[in-house]
C-alpha cells in the first residue's frame, strides 16, 4: 500500500535540473532505496519530500494529502521525519537530553502549565518513553554521558532514536552509514528491519550496496536527475542492477 508518491517532482539550480519530473512511490511498511551516482539529484529530492527545499512543479502526496512545498514543521506534523547526514545531535548534552529535546515540548502551552500535576506525569512518561528508546538502541548504558563521546554509528542510533520520539509513520534518511564500519553498519540496519515490523516506513538514500540491498523492499536509480530504473521485490530489484543501464552510470561514477 502506497504511503507517499511524487508525481512528477521537477526542480532545477540556475537551469540544471536537479529533480527533472520524478515519481517515486514509498509503499507502508517497506524500506525503499534511492540510489544513484554523486549528484544524481538523490538528496535534494529527500529535501524536497521533507519540506527541507522548494520544488518548481510537481507534487507530493503523503496517505493522499498534499504536502507539496509545506514547511518542515508541518510535515513532520504529518509524520515523517528526516535525520541528516552528519548527525546534529547537540554535543555537549547527554544522551537522554538530546532525545528528550527531539519531542515537542508538551510542559510549554500556558494551559498545561497550569495543570502543574499533567505536566509531571506528561515529562515522567516522556522519559520513560526515551528509556524505552534507548534500551532498543542498546545505548540505554550510556544514558548520562555526554552524546560527544559516543562513537561514529552510535550517534547514527542516536539519530533514529531522536526520530523515534516523534512516533513518526515515515523516517527518511541520507546516507545513515556512510564511514560506519560493516558490522556496525548491519547493526543499524538491524534495528530499522525490527522497526518496520512495528510498522515503520523507510525512505533512504545510500551508496553502500553491498550492505544494504539484503534490506530493501523498492528499489529505484536516479542518474542526472531522473529516475533510470526501479524495482520491487527481490526479483524486480535483482534485474534493476543488472539493467545494463544502471551498469553504464555506475561504472561512469
Ligand atoms: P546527490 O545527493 O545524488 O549526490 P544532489 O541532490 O545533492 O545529488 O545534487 C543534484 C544536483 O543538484 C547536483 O548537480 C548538485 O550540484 C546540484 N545542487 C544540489 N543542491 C544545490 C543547491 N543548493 N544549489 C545549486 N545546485 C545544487
Ligand atoms: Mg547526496
Amino acid at each position: 500500500m502506497t504511503l507517499l508518491e511524487t508525481e512528477n517532482l521537477s526542480k532545477s539550480f540556475d537551469g540544471l535540473k536537479a529533480l527533472n519530473n520524478v515519481n517515486i512511490t514509498v509503499d507502508r511498511n517497506a524500506l525503499t532505496l534511492v540510489m544513484g551516482p554523486n549528484g544524481s539529484g538523490k538528496s535534494t529530492f529527500i529535501n524536497a519530500v521533507s519540506g527541507f527545499l522548494k520544488v518548481d512543479s510537481g507534487k507530493v502526496l503523503f496517505e493522499g494529502n498534499d504536502i507539496t512545498n509545506k514547511e518542515p514543521n508541518e510535515i513532520y506534523d504529518y509524520g515523517i521525519v528526516r535525520t541528516f547526514q552528519n548527525p546534529v545531535p547537540l554535543k555537549s548534552m547527554t544522551v537522554l537530553e538530546n532525545i528528550l529535546v527531539s519531542e515537542k515540548h508538551v510542559g510549554e502551552g500556558i494551559l498545561n502549565s497550569m495543570f502543574r500535576s499533567k505536566w509531571m506525569k506528561q515529562e515522567e512518561e516522556m522519559v520513560e518513553k526515551a528509556f524505552k528508546i534507548l534500551e532498543f538502541l542498546k545505548l540505554d548504558h550510556r544514558w548520562d554521558h555526554p552524546s560527544k563521546s559516543l562513537s561514529g554509528g552510535q550517534m547514527k542510533l542516536l539519530e533514529i532514536g531522536r526520530a523515534l520520539m516523534t512516533n513518526p509513520k515515515l523516517i527518511v534518511m541520507d546516507e545513515p552509514i556512510a564511514g560506519v564500519a560493516p558490522g556496525l553498519a548491519h547493526d543499524i540496519f538491524g534495528h530499522v528491519l525490527e522497526l518496520k515490523k512495528r510498522g515503520i516506513s523507510f525512505l533512504i538514500v545510500e551508496h553502500r550496496l553491498d550492505i544494504i540491498m539484503q534490506y530493501i523492499d523498492n528499489l529505484y536509480v536516479m542518474f542526472n536527475g531522473s529516475v533510470i530504473a526501479h524495482g520491487r521485490g527481490r526479483k524486480e530489484i535483482e534485474d534493476v542492477l543488472n539493467d545494463p543501464k544502471v551498469v553504464e552510470v555506475y561504472i561512469g561514477d
